[in-house]
């Protein structure tokens, strides 16, 4: 018999639940522990998962393989071609290796959630335990209630009832180390080989895949894997952190922020290990703005996976507050393209638009201004904009996405009030004074100087802003906002 871990988004050997969970219970049965990861095509198609986050996923997962290997514990990648027949999938895996005991990280979303359930169950039958650990938030989803027993709908009440609770339950204080190796009476390395021998991995479909230098030139760009993970975590902390509250919302500065949400969405880096390693950094005294600002930040993420997990309706295309259903949406493919291309003529849009394109990821507040844009100046459905992130980003995360959106529409928990409307030419002032993050992503515009970049159309003469072959604004600001305030208020019976 053997005891396994199924890998989902926990890519990691370090501070994993499920996993150290089943080297514990393996070794005090004295049984071998052996790992599965399935790839399910029509998973990523249902999720629209990026083909730059499904590359990241693999080159970790040659990672994993490796680092496992060295403990005596074979990883297993299987490709499943019918997601509706996971659970079988695993099951028969399971009766194949003689699997007794089968251990994985939750995951809160409604399809995986139900899944499980019923993998639970089927596994009874077979008398396979199926167990699955919450692991990917600092606090456990449902935990905190506010007064009244209900689960917050609102960030900051959220975050005073979180921080106090991470400290009175010490819940960064034991972090699981990896596990052990497989102790050699088992001879796992025989009784396992066909799981060792595995030569080469799964291959995305063509719509999933990359071009072989675009996949080069994204691993260099994102490196994978948790030793990677851990030390873009120790840069950070050591050269970055103390100034994050002033930088984290400056998208011309590239290290503003920690890059880390490519880790913490794909699991090769856990929240626990993100919050433990900066109080640590802090040495124990009373955090400091910088490394208080950060882990509010971590904060966010519990948030909204408990939002996610409260609240499964969303998961469903539906909108948090389900009266803004009734919000009516433009239908204007043109608009739609020239917002994906970065073409609205719009520069601090155009060149969040590009940095998406390109680098497979997007500054936090340029997410802000590009969804308010969608939703407010467009008037466009804003699924149509989370959709399209989550089809392109490489830390593509369902809840924060989606949270992030709904946010941004205002029909979330805790957004932005309808008539709070993002004006795209103030924000770019604010946040890019002196254009550099414009000029790095739209080199049309890298000859203009002071405020001309943040709106040439307005501030070039005609004759010097043809020359520079950049689009006039799709829509005007004023104009539309006026339009978005009826929209919103006539959908949600305000007029
Ligand atoms: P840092 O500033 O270094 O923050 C550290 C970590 O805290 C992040 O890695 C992330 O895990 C968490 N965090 C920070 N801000 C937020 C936030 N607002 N919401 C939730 N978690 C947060 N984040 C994703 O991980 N995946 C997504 O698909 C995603 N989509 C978004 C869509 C929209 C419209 C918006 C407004 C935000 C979205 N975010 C998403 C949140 C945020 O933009 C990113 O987490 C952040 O930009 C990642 O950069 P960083 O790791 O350098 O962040």
């Amino acid at each position: 018999k053997a005891v396994a871990h199924w890998f989902r988004w926990d890519l990691r050997l370090s501070d994993n639940t499920g996993l150290h969970r089943a080297a514990e219970s393996a070794k005090s049965q004295g049984l071998p522990l052996i790992c599965l990861y399935l790839f399910s095509h029509q998973d990523f198609h249902a999720h629209l998962t990026s083909p730059a986050r499904i590359d990241f996923c693999l080159r970790t997962l040659q990672i994993l393989k490796d680092d496992l290997a060295k403990l005596d514990i074979p990883l297993w990648v299987e490709e499943v071609t019918d997601r509706k027949r996971t659970q079988n999938h695993v099951l028969d895996w399971c009766e194949k290796w003689d699997v007794g005991e089968l251990h994985a990280n939750m995951l809160y979303e409604v399809d995986e959630l139900r899944r499980d359930a019923k993998l639970v169950r089927e596994g009874v039958k077979k008398d396979i335990r199926f167990t699955v650990h919450h692991d990917t938030c600092v606090v456990e989803p449902m935990v905190l209630r506010s007064g009244a027993g209900k689960t917050y709908s609102v960030f900051t009440p959220f975050f005073k009832s979180w921080e106090p609770y991470v400290y009175r339950n010490k819940c960064v204080q034991d972090l699981f180390p990896p596990p052990g190796k497989n102790d050699p009476k088992h001879t796992v390395r025989e009784a396992f080989a066909e799981l060792f021998s595995q030569t080469s991995f799964p291959t995305p479909n063509p719509n999933k895949r990359l071009e072989q230098k675009e996949a080069q030139r994204l691993a260099k760009l994102w490196p994978a894997g948790e030793h990677e993970a851990r030390s873009r975590l120790r840069r950070f902390l050591d050269e970055r952190v103390s100034k994050y509250v002033d930088t984290r919302n400056r998208p011309d500065n590239d290290s503003g922020t920690s890059g880390l949400s490519v880790h913490l969405s794909a699991g090769t880096l856990s929240a626990r290990q993100a919050v433990r390693a900066c109080m640590d950094h802090n040495k124990g005294k009373s955090l400091d703005s910088g490394h208080h600002g950060w882990i509010r930040e971590l904060c966010f993420r519990d948030f909204y996976k408990q939002i996610l997990a409260a609240n499964p309706h969303v998961c469903m295309n539906k909108a948090y507050h389900e009266e803004y259903h009734k919000v009516k949406w433009e239908y204007n493919e043109e608009h739609f393209q020239r917002w994906v291309q970065g073409k609205t003529g719009y520069p601090i849009v155009d060149a969040a638009m590009r940095q998406l394109a390109t680098n497979k990821y997007m500054h936090n507040r340029c997410r802000m201004i590009v969804a308010s844009f969608l939703c407010k100046d467009l008037l466009l459905d804003w699924r149509k904009g989370e959709n399209y992130f989550m089809s392109e980003l490489i830390d593509g995360d369902f809840a924060s996405n989606n949270a992030g959106w709904q946010f941004c529409s205002s029909s979330g928990t805790d957004a932005q009030p309808y008539f709070r409307i993002f004006n795209p030419l103030t924000q770019s002032e604010k946040f890019d004074p002196d254009g550099e993050y414009i000029r790095r992503w739209v080199p049309e515009l890298s000859k203009l100087k002071g405020k001309e970049i943040h709106d040439p159309a307005s501030r070039l003469s005609p004759a010097e802003f043809k020359k520079l072959s950049y689009p006039k604004p799709i829509v005007e600001h004023k104009a539309a906002r006026e339009l978005a305030l009826e929209r919103y208020k006539s959908g949600l019976g305000k007029n």
